[in-house]
């Protein structure tokens, strides 16, 4: 997978701290979901852990970079959720090893994806690390939001945000490959997580979404033949093109731009919806999506009851 222009500046900005020695010790990297904050991270990652760093980037040569590439760095620790959160019992064990002394080059570097899913008491061990971290050692966060995350965790880190433009977005999608990426942008899923669906039957899914929700609400298809054999991780992708749907309903009415392929069944739902109704169902699918999310629940009962009350 490439690396979207929209990331050098920032890589460039880091390449820069790094080089003249003013890289704070924590940085957060912030963004919509999937605009490449991880792959951002993992750069920069690649840029601590060089032991001659250039002005163009890693040498790729030293030791430190042959065990980064071959994806085996000992000073490189990673931490990703385990389903929905991130544990305490983790961010502990994270303390320990980066508070042990680094074994291949000076630096120990920890790359901590999605940190706003650290529960509470993680993000109180990790906080306590940041507070007094240990010598050379680097802490690179990655978030989809800044606000759930402790204002005191925040306010330990250099803030880096990563906003495309929509249209360099698109551009990159194209060169990627990605076929009519714009017929998918109302589903607000980041390039890099839409790349990561590219032919894979949610992609698909999703391409089909905008016409069978109008068939259904023009009546032409009943809840029951259009959930019909709907497998288990497909609840996810309802509850994520509804959620998503819904969004982009109340944005229209909202005066924002409405995509060419929502045309229809926006239409169609503002006939049968008032805004008051529109916005309790909105906010019902994020309330299903997060239990979803918290306890990996099959929700095809709740989705279903949800649709019909509809
Ligand atoms: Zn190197």
């Amino acid at each position: 997978m490439t690396f979207a222009n929209w990331l050098n500046e920032p890589y460039q900005q880091l390449l820069r701290r790094i080089l003249q020695g003013r890289l704070h010790h924590a940085t957060m990297i912030l963004g919509e979901a999937g605009v490449g904050q991880r792959q951002l991270a993992d750069a920069a990652a690649g840029l601590l852990l060089c032991q001659s760093l250039t002005e163009n980037g890693p040498c790729g040569q030293c030791h430190g970079c042959q065990l980064f590439n071959a994806g085996n760095h000992a000073d490189l620790m990673l931490v990703d959720p385990e389903g929905a959160t991130i544990r305490v019992d983790t961010i502990r064990d994270l303390n320990t090893q980066m508070s042990k002394k680094s074994q291949v080059g000076k630096v120990k570097v920890a790359v901590i994806s999605q940190a706003q899913r650290m529960n509470i008491n993680a993000a109180n061990a990790l906080l306590k690390m940041l507070e007094e971290p240990p010598e050379n050692s680097y802490f690179l966060l990655t978030s989809t939001s800044a606000s759930s995350l402790l204002p005191t965790i925040r306010s330990r880190c250099q803030l880096i945000n990563i906003q495309p433009a929509p249209s360099a977005v698109s551009a990159w999608l194209t060169e990627q490959n990605l076929s009519n990426a714009d017929q998918l942008a109302w589903l607000g899923v980041g390039p890099y997580d839409l790349l990561a669906l590219d032919n894979s039957q949610e992609l698909d899914f999703y391409r089909n979404f905008p016409l069978q929700l109008q068939r259904w609400l023009a009546s032409e298809i009943t809840t029951q033949e259009w959930l019909k054999g709907a497998k288990s991780e497909e609840q996810g992708w309802y509850l994520k093109a509804f959620s998503a749907f819904f969004r982009a309903t109340l944005a229209y009415s909202a005066g924002q731009p409405l995509p060419v392929v929502l045309e229809a069944p926006v239409t169609l739902a503002l006939q049968r919806f008032t805004l008051d109704r529109l916005l309790q169902i909105h906010q019902r699918l994020l309330t299903l999506q997060d239990s979803m999310n918290r306890t990996n629940l099959n929700t095809s009962l709740q989705l279903t009851a949800e649709i019909n009350s509809w």
